[in-house]
């Protein structure tokens, strides 16, 4: 193989490049912005710095956050501990870094916008702004807004959510995270160097009532919207079906990160989906015949992380619009979280990534006795609770 073109230089493309540059490939990235603050929360979580070390050791400048308060309707707020920190980069910092990172390794990148991808011959003519080029393999990682039709993930509406923000002046040491009634989405409030993002995503609802939602918020809690600059954009969310016939690979191209719809329908969590894959495109491409990188990248996706996102994909729903116990989960999750330290416990594994969508219902099943006894106790009801009874 003598040249492959990574289409768009996000985390995505960004950390493809560096991988097949430092195996020897010729790599060029194209990005008509480079580094840019793409609208994003920037919030890593402990699997993917675990993972990549390189994405908490560094001199970039980022936040380390321990704390979130989790609130819902008709709930006392609860703090939640992490046991690991989330990191949070603003956008421009974190692809500068993934960048520089791909350019050390001796990637090219080019400034400039691809208007199209043709096949021909046994490779591609791409045609940019600033010209043509030739190339023998493909990786698109051009985002959720990915323009080029015949390559990547097929967003259909129903397979996204909208997602928008305001980066606000101002300082916090914890992150706050609040459920809304009836949207099958959240708000979060982010603090980076010297900003907050604050940002609200949903799906099935229109950007403008989440825009409306997100401001009647922020004047509750005291954070002026004039002035702040506002940001959105476009998240995947892809629906169970769509899991299964996601268009990840083709004849002589992948697509990683957003642009295969790699996103967690429920957390919204990007990033690390994107370098992962990425990661996991970059290992077949170097391992296997062209003919047959793209299997093995599908084979290589199902079996990391695909299989528990498409299971997210059917609990999203029940997560956010569903009732437990005669009320609505997300209150529920806010009031276990507040009351029973089992219960925590799994909360915090799920903003470390470290819980998978696969175990959960297993966990949560394992634990329900011990988190209900925790939660009598903690409401003073050891009366109720059998062999404690006291006279
Ligand atoms: C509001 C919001 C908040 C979010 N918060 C978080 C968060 O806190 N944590 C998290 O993990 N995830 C978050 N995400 C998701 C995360 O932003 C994405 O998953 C991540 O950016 C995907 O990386 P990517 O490289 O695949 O795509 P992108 O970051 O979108 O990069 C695509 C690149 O391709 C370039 N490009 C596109 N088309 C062309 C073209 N034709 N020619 C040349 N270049 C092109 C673009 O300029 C861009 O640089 C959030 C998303 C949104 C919208």
């Amino acid at each position: 193989m003598k040249r492959v073109a990574i289409l768009g230089g996000g985390p995505a493309g960004a950390f493809a490049a560096e991988q097949l540059a430092s195996a020897g490939l010729a790599t060029v990235v194209f990005d008509e912005k480079l580094a840019w603050e793409k609208p994003c929360g920037g919030g890593l979580t402990y699997k993917a710095y675990h993972q990549y070390p390189f994405l908490i050791d560094n001199s970039t400048p980022k936040k380390l956050i321990s704390e979130t308060v989790l609130a819902a309707p008709h709930s006392q707020p609860a703090t939640l501990r992490l046991r690991e920190p989330i990191v949070i980069y603003s956008r421009l910092d974190l692809n500068s870094l993934l960048l520089d990172r791909a350019q050390r390794a001796g990637a090219q990148l080019e400034k400039t916008r691809v208007l199209e991808v043709n096949r021909s011959g046994g490779g591609w003519r791409l045609l940019t702004k600033a010209g043509a080029l030739d190339a023998d393999y493909c990786i698109v990682a051009t985002g959720a807004r990915n323009p080029l039709r015949d390559v990547g993930t097929q967003l259909t509406r129903a397979d996204t959510m909208a997602a928008l923000g305001y980066y606000v002046p101002g300082q916090r040491d914890h992150i706050d995270i609040q459920f809304l009634p009836q949207l099958e989405g959240y708000i979060w409030v982010f603090p980076r160097c010297g900003h907050l993002s604050v940002g609200i995503c949903g799906k099935g609802e229109p950007a403008i009532s989440l825009r409306k939602r997100l401001e009647r918020y922020m004047e509750e809690k005291g954070l002026s919207a004039k002035g702040a600059a506002f940001y959105s954009h476009l998240l995947p969310s892809l629906e169970t079906p769509a899991w299964k016939k996601n268009r990840v690979a083709g004849d002589g191209w992948m697509a990683v990160g957003d642009a295969a719809g790699l996103v967690d329908p429920i957390t919204g969590e990007g990033l690390y989906y994107a370098i992962r894959s990425a990661d996991l495109a970059a290992k077949a491409l170097l391992s296997e015949i062209s003919g047959l990188a793209g299997q093995a990248y599908r084979r290589m996706l199902r079996r990391d992380f695909a299989a528990d996102l498409e299971f997210g994909s059917r609990l999203a729903k029940r997560v956010f619009l569903g009732k437990f116990l005669f009320a609505a989960v997300p209150a529920r999750m806010v009031q276990f979280t507040h009351r029973s330290p089992r219960f925590a416990a799994v909360m915090q594994d799920l903003f470390a990534g470290t819980q998978s969508y696969l175990d959960l219902k297993k966990r949560l099943l394992q634990n329900l006795n011990g988190s209900l006894y925790e939660i009598a106790m903690s409401l003073g009801l050891s009366r109720l609770i059998p062999g404690r009874a006291r006279p």
